[in-house]
């Protein structure tokens, strides 16, 4: 395949802002023109919409949403990060096993299954990419994406 993961991005942020208007959201983009990676458009509107669900879901107490998007010579770097409740140092050693969830009460209110993150994951790794989290119980999340560029043909 031959996705542009700027206008991927950009589509998912579009949208969300849309849908939370009660969100603040933020936009770093440091790319001159398209990045193509080797990825279906699709998964990776997937993985970032499974990212951004969780974002909103789990930061009602401070609603601010930030993307960035950046790349090195080979990969692709998009994080989403998120100043909400955060993910305890124990706990994010597990969300991205599946049907993990972090407070089964709550969560149970919120909906989900604990799928999200382990899909995403799973679909990131079957593409040769990255997917991490850098948390803090309180102070919000960031998960970062790194995906291989698609190399030109000669
Ligand atoms: P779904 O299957 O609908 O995605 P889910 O959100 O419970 O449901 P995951 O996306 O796999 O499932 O996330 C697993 C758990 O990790 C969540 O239940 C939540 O406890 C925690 N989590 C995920 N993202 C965040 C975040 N941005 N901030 C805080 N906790 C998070």
């Amino acid at each position: 395949g031959k996705t542009d993961a700027k206008e991927v991005m950009n589509a998912v942020f579009n949208n969300f802002k849309m849908i939370h208007q009660d969100f603040l959201f933020g936009l770093d983009d440091s790319l001159s023109g398209p990045t193509y990676i080797n990825m279906s458009r699709d998964h990776l509107e997937q993985i970032l919409i499974v990212l951004s669900d969780n974002a909103v879901k789990y930061s009602q107490t401070r609603k601010e949403i930030h993307y960035a998007i950046a790349r090195t010579s080979t990969m692709v770097q998009i994080a989403v990060q998120d100043f909400g409740e955060g993910i305890s140092e124990e706990d994010a050693k597990h969300v991205f096993d599946r049907f993990y969830r972090v407070d089964k009460a709550r969560s149970r209110k919120q909906g989900g299954n604990g799928l999200g993150l382990s899909i995403a994951q799973k679909l990131v790794e079957g593409y040769g990419g990255r997917i991490e989290l850098e948390s803090s119980l309180g102070n919000g999340s960031i998960f970062r994406l790194s995906l291989p560029i698609k190399v030109a043909k000669k």
